[in-house]
């Protein structure tokens, strides 16, 4: 079991501050994502909470005792890099056995724990190949057989599937889902990418620039940004976002005309996701000529173009037009997210 508090953590080099103030509590068994761009402080988070990275200021706390002093190897978290890390004049036998050699395990005990691990990622085959002869997928499969041979309390892994391809980059996803759930650990995962997080967490951190900008479920985060940033960042394609002005309920913006909104008049920016609005024959509320069309197989993502912005709305996937024809979209008014357009925060 573990649960893991993180109590004020902030990281600074010099006057540079690569996480901020950063609060949260992980429950026992819990897959959790960091979630945000590159240089916004995920893997630095990690790094603290491994012990690979002092931290400048906070508690880090693993079932209620501070860690902060204690060595990597004393903390009992598995880490797995993007880079996989693994020993090249090693096979990969050697290599899943090596955190037992090194934690002083029974040898005794070795060979049942790494062919159980290498049984787990489907490995068997390959035990005695040096990682130069194996593929991304087979390497990245030993780096994760070499976390959980040891049956840590905590699992870390950096950005795991970053260097597989697409098709290898979902199952090893699966893999990773299902393998999670057997060992009932704490994850922490890192990524950049959105649909990872998605697919993958229980809950979701988004960061942006050192400082959380949302923690949630991936349904909260998908439904509810907190902000603009979120917004923009959650869903493919993301969420369309338009400035301009309430006033009385009425969202006005060149082209855009939306009512029976909620809010205080003023500047704001408006946003709604392509699945929530729709193409239609006439309306009122958008009306713009088609800049693109793309099939997407189950629908087809019409954008037109808004102000200088395109704006994405998914259509049935029977929809045929050319670019240049005038379309009108129908954006219902509760499906409509609104934003302060000063401060990015969620009105409503
Ligand atoms: P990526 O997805 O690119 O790995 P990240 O979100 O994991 O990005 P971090 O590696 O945590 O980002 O880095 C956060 C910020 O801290 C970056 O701006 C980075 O340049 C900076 N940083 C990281 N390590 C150091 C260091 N040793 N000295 C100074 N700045 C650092």
């Amino acid at each position: 079991m573990a649960e893991i508090q993180l109590r004020n953590i902030s990281k600074r080099w010099g006057s540079f501050v690569g996480v901020n103030d950063f609060n949260l509590s992980i429950d026992d068994k819990e897959f959790l994502v960091l979630l945000g761009p590159s240089g916004c402080g995920k893997t630095t988070t990690m790094r603290m909470i491994a012990g690979l990275e002092d931290a400048t200021e906070g508690d880090i706390l693993i079932n209620g005792a501070r860690v902060n002093d204690l060595e990597p190897k004393n903390r009992d978290v598995a880490m797995v890099f993007q880079s996989y890390a693994l020993y090249p004049n090693m096979n990969v036998y050697e290599n899943i056995r090596f955190p037992l050699r090194v934690r002083g395990i029974d040898p005794a005990l070795h060979k049942e724990r790494v062919m159980q691990a290498a049984e787990r990622v489907e490995l068997l085959d390959f035990l005695d190949r040096k990682p130069a002869a194996l593929s991304g997928g087979q390497r990245q499969r030993v780096a994760l057989a070499r976390a959980i041979v040891r049956k840590p309390k905590v699992f870390l892994m950096d950005e795991p599937l970053s260097n597989l391809d697409a098709k290898l980059r979902v199952s090893t996803r699966a893999q990773i889902k299902n393998l999670s759930h057997d060992l009932a650990a704490t994850t922490i995962y890192v990524t950049h990418d959105q649909i990872e997080a998605m697919t993958l967490a229980d809950r979701v951190v988004v960061m942006k620039s050192g400082v959380v900008q949302q923690v949630g479920s991936p349904t909260e985060i998908y439904d509810t940004p907190a902000n603009t940033f979120v917004a923009s960042f959650i869903g493919s394609p993301a969420m369309n976002l338009i400035d301009g002005e309430l006033m009385n309920g009425k969202f006005s913006a060149p082209n855009v005309e939306i009512t029976g909104l909620i809010g205080r008049n003023g500047k704001v920016t408006l946003g709604f996701r392509a699945e929530d609005a729709s193409v239609v024959e006439q309306c009122s509320e958008m009306n713009a000529p088609i800049y693109t069309l793309e099939l997407l197989g189950d629908a087809t993502m019409v954008s037109v173009r808004i102000g200088g912005q395109l704006v994405a709305v998914k259509a049935d996937k029977t929809f045929r037009s050319d670019i240049g024809d005038q379309v009108s979209i129908h954006i219902p008014a509760d499906h409509c997210h609104l934003f302060d357009a000063e401060t990015g925060l969620r009105i409503q």
